[in-house]
C-alpha cells in the first residue's frame, strides 16, 4: 500500500516537577503527533486527549489527503471550545498540535508535517538534523523579526507564550507542509519538555546514534530528566526507508556478461 517501510518508538514522561502529564501522542501506521496540553485543574490533559483522538482518526481515511489533516484540526479545535462551553471550569485550556503523516499527493506518497503552537517535528537527512516546523511562539516572532538574537531568546521572560494553539487562538490557523520522502530519514516529534533540557547538538547525537527508533525515544526522554525534568517530556522517532529505491538499485545492478572497469584477470 505504501513504499515506505517505517519503523517508529514513542515515550512520555511526566517529567521531574509536574504532578501530571498533560502530554499526549498517537502513534498509527501513518501518522505520528504529539499534543501538549495546558490549563488548570488537569483540563490541559483533556485538550490534548481530544486533540490525538480527532486527528489520529484520521488514518480511517485511505489514502490520507492533507485537506483530511487540516479540517481534524479544526474539528479539534471546535471540539475543545466545545468541552469548555459544557465544563466552564475548563476555560483557557488548550493544546499543541504537530505531526507528520504519510498522504497522497501530487500522485504519490509525500510526508505532511502540521503544526500549530511550540512543540515540534525535527527531520534527519543525510545526517543532518533540522526543524521543520516554525514555533508560533512569541519569541519566535522577535527571531523572526529580527529584533532578538538567539542568545536573548534563551533567556527571554516571554519565551513560554504561544500564538497559536487548539482550543485558544481564533481563528486556529494551522502549518501544513507537503513534501516527497527521501531515500531515508528520521522524524522526531516532541514536546518543549525535551527540547528546553537537551540540545539540539545532543539530540543530532542520540538519533544518530540509536538504530532502533525506540531506544532512541527511550533516551531522549531519559536526557530530559536528567536535564531538569522542568515539564512533560514527549517524543516519537519514526525512521523511514523509501523501497522504491531498492527496486532502482536493483535496475541499475550490472548485467551479466558487461565488461567490468576492472577487466577479467585475477
Ligand atoms: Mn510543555
Amino acid at each position: 500500500m505504501t513504499p515506505l517501510v517505517i519503523r517508529a518508538g514513542a515515550q512520555t514522561d511526566v517529567g521531574r516537577v509536574r504532578e501530571h502529564n498533560e502530554d499526549n501522542f498517537v502513534v498509527e501506521d501513518r501518522l505520528f503527533a504529539v499534543a501538549d496540553g495546558m490549563g488548570g485543574h488537569a483540563a490541559g490533559e483533556v485538550a490534548s486527549a481530544i486533540a490525538v483522538d480527532i486527528v489520529g482518526d484520521v488514518v480511517e481515511n485511505d489514502p490520507i489527503r492533507p485537506d483530511d489533516l487540516k479540517n481534524a484540526l479544526s474539528d479539534a479545535h471546535e471540539r475543545i471550545l466545545g468541552s469548555v462551553d459544557d465544563h466552564p471550569e475548563r476555560r483557557g485550556m488548550g493544546t499543541t498540535m504537530t505531526g507528520v503523516a504519510v498522504v497522497s499527493a501530487f500522485g504519490s506518497d509525500h510526508w505532511a508535517v502540521f503544526n500549530v503552537g511550540d512543540s515540534r517535528v525535527y527531520r534527519v537527512v543525510d545526517g543532518r538534523l533540522h526543524q521543520v516546523t516554525v514555533d508560533h511562539s512569541e519569541i519566535q516572532e522577535l527571531l523572526s523579526a529580527g529584533l532578538i538574537t538567539e542568545a536573548e531568546a534563551r533567556v527571554h521572560p516571554g519565551r513560554n507564550v504561544i500564538t497559536r494553539s487548539l482550543g485558544m487562538s481564533y481563528p486556529m490557523e494551522p502549518d501544513l507542509w507537503v513534501f516527497p520522502p527521501a531515500e531515508e530519514e528520521i522524524f522526531l516529534i516532541c514536546s518543549d519538555g525535551l527540547t528546553n533540557e537537551v540540545s539540539e547538538s545532543d539530540i543530532a547525537v542520540i538519533l544518530e546514534a540509536e538504530d532502533d527508533p525506540q531506544a532512541a525515544a527511550d533516551r531522549l526522554v531519559h536526557e530530559a530528566r536528567l536535564g531538569g525534568g522542568r515539564d512533560n517530556i514527549t517524543v516519537i522517532v519514526v525512521h523511514s526507508r523509501s523501497d522504491a529505491d531498492d527496486d532502482e538499485r536493483h535496475d541499475t545492478a550490472p548485467r551479466l556478461g558487461a565488461a567490468g572497469p576492472e577487466g577479467e584477470d585475477r
